[in-house]
């Protein structure tokens, strides 16, 4: 009898016996997921529901010595390993047809050593479980703004959110990993043991293996933070881009921003009148003293009228989830983004247009401020490119109907081709989606040594046992 599912790394089937198979079942220690179970569907499903990939097996492991037991199993066998941490990864690089997945999504516990301020999180843990076990000790890792996300692959392709301009990127905060690689054999890599290796976990785009543990060195945080949204009125969307340039031309490094242009939800703190049509939220994370937050975020608020100011004093824990609510799991999604030096008049003017199409309820355009702290690391210490861009812009949409697929993706790639023709420096690696065109790939890791990082990934998985 033979399981003919799965496949090899480049796609070929590969025929496991039924005994063989059964016997790596049972030296397991955690639940393995088989193409029978009736859970299956379920358990496979990731944040983006446009992905629709069938894993040979599911393998949901809970600490190192089961992850080692599949790696082995995989490479003796030929089968091609793919890995799940949030599985938030709009592309689903985490799911793989016919390939073994290595979930580690119930594998989440963080540690906190306050007084080296070292925090310790397995490899499946989320934005939320780093920022509550840190929090209680006045730390933070600074990651990214929806707490839902995955620490794992967020850090593995850089990781910007409130605090980057003040602090950096995750994964210039990350100081060692333990990681399963393709012999099966887990290895502490730290800049002093595998120098080249961490230099490429450090906002590569991936890892020739499986990363168990991240250990990252924290920063020190007040808890409460000066947050939230400050809503503009429909017709007042250039004046609101017009302060968002002001507010960002002066900002210290502990103002973290973004400007958001899409249809206003229907909240009760905003008037009937204005639910679902186009406005200008900025949304800010002051981490700064007390006593200039109202100068430095004068150039938003001075003489404005706005249609909501929920800018108020926060636990900066609860500010991390504040916008979950609007990224929910299993609707249809597509984005594309792309990095600028300047907010100029031509890619404002693209912005608004794009802004009176907007294909869904859903769909928005997100200005992020970046800069500060993530410009002045050097590129030595990791493989993040994009470190001098002050902005990322992103075009962004979800919805549930597939019949609606076309008008979705046609106004991404349509708002993401204006912008890209004025500026030409590419996207986020973390933001690429499934179809990517190798202009894409490549502008995503402009600057970054290519022939540097495929060596490394060559000398740790020679076989390209993971995808
Ligand atoms: C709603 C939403 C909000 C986001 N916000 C931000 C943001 O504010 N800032 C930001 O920088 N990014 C953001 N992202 C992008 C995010 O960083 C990427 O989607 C990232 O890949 C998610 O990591 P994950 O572990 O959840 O994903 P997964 O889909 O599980 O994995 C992503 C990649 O990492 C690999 N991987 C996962 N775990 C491991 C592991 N333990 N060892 C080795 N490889 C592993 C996977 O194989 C895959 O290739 C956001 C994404 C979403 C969907």
């Amino acid at each position: 009898m033979s399981h003919a599912a799965f496949r090899s790394p480049d796609g070929t089937p590969i025929e496991v016996s039924a005994t063989a198979l059964a016997s790596f079942r049972d030296e397991l220690e955690c639940t393995s997921v088989g193409i029978d179970d009736p859970h299956f569907d379920e358990i496979r499903q990731i944040w983006n529901a446009m992905i629709d990939r069938r894993p040979g097996l599911i393998v949901r492991c809970r600490h190192a010595e089961d992850v080692q037991r599949c790696v082995q199993f995989a490479g003796h066998h030929g089968i091609g390993v793919s890995v799940r941490g949030g599985g938030h990864n709009i592309g689903g690089r985490a799911l793989a047809d016919g390939k073994l997945l290595i979930d580690l999504s119930s594998d989440r516990s963080v540690q906190v050593d306050a007084e080296t301020r070292t925090v310790v999180v397995r490899g499946g843990g989320l934005l939320s479980d780093v920022d509550t076990a840190t929090a209680p000790h006045g730390l933070v890792v600074p990651t990214g703004i929806i707490s839902e996300t995955g620490i794992a692959g967020l850090t593995l392709g850089g990781g910007f959110g409130w605090l980057s301009r003040r602090f950096g990127l995750t994964c210039d905060h990350l100081r060692r990993v333990e990681l399963v690689t393709s012999e099966g054999v887990s290895r502490a890599v730290d800049d002093e043991h595998h120098p080249e290796l961490i230099w490429a976990l450090r906002g590569g785009g991936g890892a020739p293996g499986v990363v168990t543990s991240f250990e990252f060195r924290a920063q020190r945080l007040n808890p409460m933070v000066v947050g939230g949204p400050h809503f503009r009125a429909p017709d007042e969307l250039e004046d609101a881009i017009d302060r968002f340039r002001r507010l960002t031309a002066r900002a210290p490094d502990e103002l973290g921003c973004m400007l958001k242009l899409a249809a206003a939800p229907a909240a009760p703190f905003l008037p009937t009148a204005m639910h679902g049509r186009p406005v200008a939220t900025t949304i800010v994370c002051h981490t700064g003293d007390a006593g200039r937050i109202d100068g430095d975020l004068d150039p938003l608020r001075s003489g404005v009228q706005p249609a909501a100011d929920l800018i108020v004093s926060r636990p900066f824990v609860a500010l991390q989830s504040m916008f979950d609510g609007g990224e929910r799991k299993g609707r249809r999604n597509y984005w594309k983004s792309e990095y600028i030096g300047d907010l100029d008049d031509a890619i404002v003017a693209g912005l608004l247009d794009a802004t009176q199409h907007l294909p869904s309820s859903s769909a928005n355009i997100k200005v992020f401020f970046l800069g500060g702290a993530v410009s002045r690391i050097s590129h030595e210490s990791s493989a993040a490119a994009h470190r001098d861009a002050r902005f990322i812009v992103v075009a962004a949409t979800a919805w549930d109907d597939p019949a609606h697929d076309e008008a979705n993706i046609g106004w991404v790639r349509e708002t993401h081709a204006r912008v890209y023709e004025r500026s030409g420096r590419g996207g986020y690696i973390n933001f690429l989606t499934e179809d990517v065109d190798p202009r894409e790939r490549a502008t995503a890791q402009a600057g970054v040594d290519l022939a540097r990082l495929e060596l490394i990934r060559r000398r740790y998985d020679p076989n390209g046992l993971f995808v």
